[in-house]
């Protein structure tokens, strides 16, 4: 077990958890947003980060504060908490961005880890390869057998309380990447970031990037703590966080200021095009669209990162309200209208239904039927698989009706998407869904699959289905040996 961190609650594979961080002395409450500080440009001082914005944690890079004159001595000298005036954790990054990007840099690993160990780094990164998607599993995997030796290279060096990052290649390969988190997992190191995901997420491949936070997450024990790598926007919060993600970071609160970009919980807007800011955080509680571009550069960018941190750290918040509540798959399913691309995503995240069924918890308080993707949700699947070992013999009608009937050994309620069930369930979660009145299709569908498994598994009794006018894509797939009544034509 990895004791510094610690599940509270879970919903779906996303969790609030506890990292305990012993050098800074804090325990950082997860899922948790880290804004990256780029240490020659402070956009908001972290001190405000801290108080205004209830930062805990923020990341910053020791590799340019190591190659820059003054800032290195400085930090060296005063520790990375009094130069950046920040009292809770701080992780620092190595440079493996910058030797993607260059192609070298000038450091190994065990110097690098060295320095941020004395810079008073609270959880420090070895030099990995942040390999990109898309390119070939020979690429991928000699990449990978380099950032492993960067692995053993960090764990070999003695950082006294400072955690150690893992990062979790293997480009868009599932198997490696199962594979990295799986020998990563195996290290003596403590948080797991998911590398290389950010061309992922700039091109809106949200569905890829489930698949590779997926597979990373079969690799990892759920005591670990993971970090998707880069990953700043709250569009996405929610459905990576279902998905098992602890730990996000922002530098795109100051990169997209810059650029006059305005984050939204459904996307990124311009500030030229907007006549209103659809926000109420108090930058955009007190300013119009005209007073932001009246604004000299300096101020606007500023205004413009605290209006995309209060839109950030606000979503961070209703992700863990919807843990805590049971209801995080409604907020996802919610924030997957906000663009198809999440749509893909959250499709993506429902692919990989067996393996959240394994992380959800059984009972929660609602389950809310809002769209054909809700028919494919975990708990309908363990619906399906309790059919299995429910027994049941004689005469049984399934009726979507509430009445019984003498006429037969057993009724049960059938209720789409579950499909079937003994009445005393009714009050058991999932089986107390809110359902729309004029169910679609997909319901149907997979209520017809539940009644296929209760008649596979009791082959000796005899069913009547009593369904409510269903569609004949869903009646098809009943088996044959199912009677249909059609409770709206034959109302007897
Ligand atoms: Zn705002």
């Amino acid at each position: 077990m990895r004791e510094h961190f610690e599940l509270r609650h879970t919903d779906v594979a996303g969790r609030i958890g506890e990292l305990t961080v012993p050098r800074a002395g804090v325990t950082v409450e997860t899922p948790a947003l880290m804004p990256v500080i780029n240490p020659n440009i402070e956009t908001v001082a972290p001190a405000r980060l801290e108080e205004e914005f209830d930062a805990q944690v923020l990341i910053t890079n020791s590799y340019i504060i190591r190659s820059t004159e003054g800032l290195r001595e400085r930090a060296l000298d005063e520790g990375l908490h009094e130069m950046l005036d920040f009292s809770g954790a701080i992780v620092t990054d190595s440079g493996s961005f910058q030797l993607a990007e260059y192609g070298e840099i000038d450091v190994t690993t065990r110097e690098i880890v060295e320095f941020q160990r004395d810079i008073g780094s609270d959880i420090g990164t070895p030099v990995d390869i942040p390999t990109p998607p898309d390119v070939s599993r020979e690429q991928a995997e000699r990449e990978l057998r380099e950032t492993e030796q960067a692995l053993a290279d960090a764990e070999a060096v003695d950082v006294g309380e400072m955690l150690v990052n893992a990062p979790v290649q293997g480009s868009t390969h599932p198997d490696l990447r199962e594979e990295a988190a799986r020998n990563a997992y195996a290290t003596d190191l403590d948080v797991f970031p998911v590398g290389a995901v950010v061309p992922l997420m700039n091109s809106y491949r949200y569905a890829e990037m489930i698949d590779v936070v997926a597979a990373a997450k079969r690799g990892l024990g759920v005591d670990a703590p993971v970090h998707l790598f880069g990953a700043g926007h709250p569009m996405m919060f929610a459905l990576a966080a279902a998905m098992g993600c602890d730990l996000f970071d922002s530098a795109a609160y100051a990169l997209y200021a810059r650029d006059d970009r305005y984050l939204t919980v459904r996307g990124t807007e311009h500030l030229a095009d907007l006549d209103y800011l659809p926000c109420e955080c108090p930058v955009c509680a007190t300013h119009a669209p005209a007073d932001l571009r009246a604004r000299d550069d300096a101020e606007r960018e500023r205004l413009l990162a605290e209006h995309n941190l209060h839109v950030s750290f606000g979503e961070l918040r209703r992700v863990k309200q919807a843990i805590r509540g049971g209801n995080l798959l409604e907020l996802v399913e919610a924030r997957a209208r906000g663009h198809p691309a999440m749509l893909d995503g959250y499709r993506a995240l429902l692919t990989h239904a067996d393996q959240l069924e394994r992380e959800d918890h059984v009972s929660k308080d609602a389950f809310f039927y809002l769209s054909t993707e809700s028919a494919r949700r975990p708990e309908v699947r363990r619906h399906h698989a309790r059919l299995d070992r429910l027994p049941v013999t004689g005469e049984v009608l399934l009726t979507e009706g509430k009445g019984g009937s003498e006429a037969y050994d057993h009724v049960w309620r059938v209720l789409p998407p579950f499909g079937p069930f003994p009445r005393e369930l009714s009050d058991v979660y999932p089986l107390t869904a809110e359902t729309p009145e004029r169910v679609d299709s997909a319901a149907q569908e997979a209520a017809a699959r539940g009644v296929t498994r209760l008649v596979e598994g009791n082959p000796d009794a005899a069913f009547t289905l009593a369904h409510d006018d269903w569609d004949a894509a869903a009646l098809v797939l009943v088996p044959d040996s199912v009677t249909l009544r059609n409770r709206v034509v034959d109302t007897e």
